[in-house]
């Protein structure tokens, strides 16, 4: 099991005197905010303390033992926070250990080039989160001297900073007095106050937070903030929340209405639409053609095998020779057909068809693609690429297929 993070003592009295001021402007804020959205803890007959006592104790004999709970090194939680926007917490780990080996502190991260950030990112998706992360290290490193703001006002303005990460930070990192609302704390708080409104909706998530806010202990705030989001991935789960094992059943009102199942709201899953890709590996003599994306859109900045979606009535193979032609400006010869990658993006199942081609004749030249490298094999290795793209350059690495290839 992990430890609970303690503030380091040398910095506590500050942090107090700090947080002592801030929790009193934070009370007044609360009760401005309590007139605003209507949101009255009195009214859910909560004894004081309750809540707080209640996490705490079940927190520390149920959290997960996480690599970024282990201090409270304000970068480290920063980074697991990012990564864990998109992405269940066990499948965080292994990025996270290989993302703090390889960028230990903010500044080596600060320091780094934007294609090893990416490189080391890659598995997670969701590229545009590395990309801020990358230059919100930039500027602590520039203008904080390399020291994590404290203050939400500042952190806030960094990129890819929004209100809930800079929240879980400080609250986590600095104990302080902040709210979080995401998915697990918010289906939680939906559940115990027995809102029904969809939490999407602006109204509904203003008193999400103004009750996120209501709720927090004077102190030990990033534990309670922690132990909140927990409930809701390990014990108030979308389905089947195991109330019979929470520390807030006695004072659930969905629960004591029966309504776990229904609140909150869910989305009705997007129809899903099938799409048809191919790519091409364009072979000369050893060497492989790998392309960058542009700096902007999908998989902006990434290394790929040049490849595109069929047009209407088009066969793979009219496709792959229209894509070298429009997209590398380049004649091969085309070859067999490697394989097929199936993946998903959002709604979209995306069946992704390879070939190998035989550079007839050409130079690389692109309106689409900024950069056109021709590499052996093994250089595939150092170039940031899609998971799809991953799949395919491990296929041809395979040895077999390698001595098929050349
Ligand atoms: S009692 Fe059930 S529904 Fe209520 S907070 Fe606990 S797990 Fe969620």
């Amino acid at each position: 099991m992990g430890r609970i993070r303690k503030p380091k003592v040398e910095s506590r009295k500050k942090s107090e005197t700090r947080n002592n001021s801030e929790n009193q402007k934070a009370k007044t804020e609360t009760s401005t905010l309590d007139k605003d959205c209507g949101f009255r803890l009195s009214a859910f007959g909560f004894p004081s303390g309750w809540l707080a006592r209640r996490l705490r104790s079940w927190f520390v004999r149920h959290q997960r033992d996480l690599p970024w709970r282990r201090d409270r090194d304000p970068y480290r939680i920063w980074v697991s926070e990012v990564m864990l926007q998109q992405t269940q917490a066990a499948a965080v780990v292994p990025y996270f250990e290989r993302f703090m080996r390889v960028f230990p502190t903010v500044a080596a991260l600060a320091a780094a080039e934007e294609q090893e950030v990416l490189r080391c990112w890659e598995g997670l998706g969701y590229y545009r989160r590395a990309r801020d992360l990358h230059r919100a290290a930039q500027e602590i490193v520039a203008r904080h001297d390399g020291q994590f703001p404290d203050d939400p006002a500042v952190l806030g303005r960094l990129p890819g900073l929004g209100r809930y990460t800079c929240n879980a930070v400080l609250s986590q990192a600095f104990d302080r007095r902040l709210p979080i609302l995401e998915a697990n704390s918010q289906r939680v708080l939906s559940r115990l106050f027995g809102r029904a409104e969809d939490p999407r909706r602006p109204a509904a998530r203003r008193w999400l937070w103004q009750a996120a806010e209501a709720i927090l202990p004077d102190r030990e705030v990033g534990v309670f903030n922690q132990a909140l989001m927990e409930l809701g991935a390990l014990v108030c789960t979308p389905t089947a929340p195991r109330c019979t094992q929470c520390p807030l059943a006695a004072r659930c009102v969905a629960r004591r209405q029966g309504r776990q199942d229904s609140i909150p709201v869910r989305t009705p899953p997007l129809e899903t639409l099938p799409i048809q890709e191919a790519a091409v590996v364009v072979r000369r003599s050893t060497e492989v053609l790998l392309v960058q994306r542009p700096p902007q859109g999908r998989w902006a900045s990434l290394w790929e095998f040049p490849h595109g979606p069929l047009q209407d009535g088009e066969t793979h193979e009219a496709a792959v020779l229209r894509l070298l032609r429009q997209l590398t400006g380049l004649r091969a010869k085309l070859g067999t057909e490697l394989l097929t990658i199936r993946h998903s993006i959002t709604r979209y199942r995306i069946a992704l068809t390879c070939f190998e081609a035989e550079h007839v004749s050409g130079e690389f030249q692109s309106d689409f693609y900024v950069k056109g490298h021709w590499l052996s094999l093994a250089d595939l290795a150092a170039y940031p690429v899609s998971s799809p793209q991953r799949r395919l350059a491990c296929f041809l690495l395979s040895p077999t297929r390698q001595r098929s290839l050349f």
